[in-house]
């Protein structure tokens, strides 16, 4: 099953993906997690990627794409994949299409995850008290949301032309949200 997960900054990808991996037996694959693992190993392309990821603006396609690209080409994403921060807008989504065209592994559903504005600011002014990410600051959650509305939501459009898109309530306890993600994977009895 291959899978992409849609929703702002702070609406429970990560959390999700990371129940599905479990569930699904498929990796989690972030590409937030993949520029904060190369910032954190000091690679030329982590430098080039830290400033802006603290501004809260989005990497450039072409790294991004040059690390998904190794990432997808892993064994373990044969069986399949939950896609997680990508694509964030409209010209990744062609560059992931074509990739996976190539690949012979086409998406099979994107799953967005919707909740309220307030509520995501109050859950990121959390995680940046829990995690210490430099992008949390209520500046930088500003600028991520402002990108996320005018670069990223665009995105869920481009799966719903496609047939694919499922628009899913992502307010509720974590097991709840689970369930409805579940419940909207096709092939799989609820
Ligand atoms: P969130 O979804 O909470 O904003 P992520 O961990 O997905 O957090 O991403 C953190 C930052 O990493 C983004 O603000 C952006 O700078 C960068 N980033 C992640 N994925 C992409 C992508 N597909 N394209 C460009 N930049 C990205």
């Amino acid at each position: 099953m291959r899978i992409v997960l849609l929703g702002a900054p702070g609406s429970g990808k990560g959390t999700q993906a990371g129940l599905l991996k479990a569930e699904l037996n498929i990796p989690h694959i972030s590409t937030g997690d993949l520029l904060r693992a190369a910032v954190k190993a000091g690679t030329p392309l982590g430098l080039k990627a830290k400033a802006v990821m603290d501004a809260g603006q989005l990497v450039s396609d072409e790294i991004v794409l040059g690390m998904l690209e190794e990432r997808l080409s892993q064994p373990d994403a044969r069986a399949g994949f939950i896609l997680d921060g990508y694509p964030r807008n409209l010209a990744q989504c062609e560059a992931l299409q074509k990739l996976l065209d190539r690949l012979g592994q086409p998406v099979d559903v994107a799953l967005q995850l919707v909740v309220p504005n307030e509520l995501i600011v109050e859950r990121l002014a959390g995680r940046a008290a829990a995690e210490n990410r430099k992008d949390d600051t209520p500046e930088t959650v500003r600028e991520r949301l402002r990108v996320y509305a005018e670069q990223t939501a665009p995105v869920a459009g481009y799966y719903e032309r496609q047939g694919r898109l499922s628009v899913l309530d992502g307010v509720g306890e974590m097991r709840e949200v689970q369930q409805r993600i579940l419940s909207a994977l096709p092939r799989r009895a609820a």
